[in-house]
């Protein structure tokens, strides 16, 4: 099932020419919305605490975040959901050029999203 998620995603933001000399480009992270099939997250998915993180797929626990892969079900980490995503800021520029092939979703909308599709499933 489609679920609408936010991607924290680096995006090129031009500066506005009357207030910087330099007309360059400086990548920020903004969040954009897109359709995600949450049964196909939650198997690469890590959702990342404060010190720690624990794998949806099979809810291992400790792992780091330069881990790419479930060290007890041996999945690839494709997804990071932050439980705290304004503590994590300074990071992801940091992880991102480390593992461009990472996507970050908002976890608060992955809880969200997951919690109503497993309630839909109840009441099926
Ligand atoms: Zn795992």
């Amino acid at each position: 099932m489609m679920k609408i998620v936010n991607l924290w995603g680096l995006f090129s933001i031009p500066h506005p020419p009357n207030l910087c000399y330099n007309p360059g480009m400086a990548e920020r992270f903004v969040r954009v919305f897109s359709k995600l099939d949450l049964s196909k997250i939650t198997p690469q998915l890590l959702i990342y605490g404060d010190i720690s993180g624990t794998c949806a797929g099979c809810q291992k626990i400790d792992i780091k975040l330069n881990q790419p892969v479930c060290p007890e079900c041996k999945s690839e980490f494709k997804f990071i959901a932050f439980r705290n995503i304004r503590a994590h800021l300074p990071k992801l520029q940091q992880l991102s050029a480390q593992r461009p092939s990472v996507t970050i979703i908002d976890y608060d909308d992955y809880k969200r999203e997951l919690s109503a599709s497993k309630a839909a499933d109840f009441f099926k």
